[in-house]
C-alpha cells in the first residue's frame, strides 16, 4: 500500500527538471561562477580566494564557507584532490552532504487519519502563494486536501486562496475578516474530519513585527490541532531573495513552534541559492520545497542532490 502522505510527492523527473528551471538564475549567476573557477589548469592562492568570496557572495554564510574551503584545501595538501575538476566534483558532494545532515522527516506515524500542515512565516514572503502551490501538487498527486484560511487579519489573503483554491478544486475553510484564527482552525478540521480529508494545510497571520502576539496564537493554534490530528508538521516559508535575514526571521519563529522543514520560496528570483546550505546548517531544519515562479505548479519537492545538481550543471 502505497502510504498516503507519500502520495504527494512529485516524480523524481518531474521534481529534477523544477529544481533545474527554477535555479536557472544561480546556475548562470555566482555557482556559475564557482564552477568556471575549476575549469582553469591549476588551483592557486587566488582561486581559494575567490571561491570563499563567491560562496559568501551566494548566501552560504561565513562560517560554512570557511568550513568547506579549509576541508578542500587539506584534501588538495594531503594530495587527495589533483586536479581543479577534482576539487569542483568534491565540492559538490560536501554541499550535498550538508542538506543530507538534516533529512526531512515525515510526520509520524503515518498513513490514516488527519494531517495538518502548519504554515507560517512572515508577510510578502509567499506564502499564500506556497499554501496553493502545496495544496495543488498534493491533490495532483491523490491526497484528500483542504486549507484552512487562519490568516483573518488580512482579507485580501482570504480572498487570495479563495481563488486559488477554486482554481486548484481544493476547498478554503475561511472565517470572517478578524475572527478567532484558532477557532478557523477548529473549523477547518471538522471539516477535514467529516470529509474524510487527508491533510489540513492552514495559513497563519504572518505579524512579526505588531504587538500582536503571534507566537501565543501560534502555540493555540497548535494546541487545537493535537486534539484532532493524528499527525501534525510545522513549516516556514521564506523567501530565498531576503538572504541571511531570513535566517533571523526563522529563529524567531522556532521559538514559538518546533520547526518541521522550510520552504524556500522564489527561488527563480535570485542568484543565491546558498541560502538553503545555510538554513539548514545553522538552523538544523530539513528544506521541504522550493518555489520556483508565480504559476500554482511551480513549485517542487527538495532534494539534495538534484539542488546541488541544478546549481552547477
Ligand atoms: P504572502 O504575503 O507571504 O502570503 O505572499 P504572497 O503569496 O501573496 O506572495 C507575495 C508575492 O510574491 C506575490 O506577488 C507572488 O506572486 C510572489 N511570489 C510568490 N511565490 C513566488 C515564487 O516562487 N517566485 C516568484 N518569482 N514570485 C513569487
Amino acid at each position: 500500500m502505497v502510504l498516503k502522505f507519500f502520495r504527494g510527492r512529485q516524480s523524481p523527473e518531474e521534481r529534477d527538471e523544477k529544481i533545474h528551471e527554477g535555479l536557472e538564475r544561480s546556475r548562470r549567476g555566482l555557482f556559475g561562477q564557482m564552477a568556471s573557477l575549476f575549469d582553469r589548469e591549476e588551483i592557486t592562492d587566488e582561486t581559494w580566494e575567490q571561491l570563499e568570496e563567491l560562496l559568501i557572495a551566494a548566501d552560504v554564510g561565513v562560517e560554512t564557507t570557511f568550513a568547506l574551503v579549509q576541508g578542500l584545501q587539506e584534501r588538495v595538501d594531503s594530495g587527495e584532490l589533483r586536479r581543479p575538476s577534482e576539487v569542483r566534483e568534491a565540492l559538490k558532494q560536501d554541499l550535498v552532504f550538508i542538506l543530507e545532515q538534516v533529512p526531512h522527516r515525515e510526520p509520524q506515524p503515518d498513513g490514516e487519519g488527519l494531517g495538518v500542515m502548519l504554515v507560517v512565516g512572515v508577510n510578502g514572503v509567499g506564502k499564500t502563494t506556497t499554501i496553493a502551490k502545496i495544496a495543488n501538487l498534493m491533490k495532483q498527486n491523490g491526497v484528500n486536501v483542504l486549507v484552512g484560511a487562519a490568516d483573518t487579519f488580512r482579507a485580501a489573503a482570504i480572498d487570495q486562496l479563495e481563488v486559488w483554491g477554486q482554481r486548484a478544486g481544493v476547498p478554503v475553510i475561511s472565517g470572517a475578516p478578524n475572527s478567532d484564527p484558532a477557532a478557523v482552525v477548529h473549523d477547518a478540521l471538522a471539516a477535514g474530519v467529516s470529509r474524510s480529508a487527508d491533510l489540513v494545510i492552514v495559513d497563519t497571520a504572518g505579524r512579526l513585527h505588531t504587538k500582536y502576539n503571534l507566537m501565543e496564537e501560534l502555540k493555540k493554534i497548535q494546541r487545537v490541532s493535537a486534539r484532532t490530528a493524528k499527525r501534525h508538521e510545522n513549516l516556514l516559508v521564506l523567501d530565498a531573495t531576503t538572504g541571511q535575514n531570513g535566517l533571523a526571521q526563522a529563529r524567531k519563529f522556532a521559538e514559538a513552534v518546533p520547526l518541521d522543514g522550510v520552504v524556500l520560496a522564489k527561488m527563480d528570483g535570485t542568484s543565491k541559492g546558498g541560502i538553503a546550505f545555510a538554513v539548514v546548517r545553522e538552523l538544523r531544519v530539513p528544506i521541504r520545497y522550493i518555489t520556483t515562479g508565480e504559476k500554482i505548479t511551480d513549485i517542487a519537492d527538495f532534494d539534495p542532490r538534484a539542488f546541488v545538481e541544478a546549481l552547477w550543471r
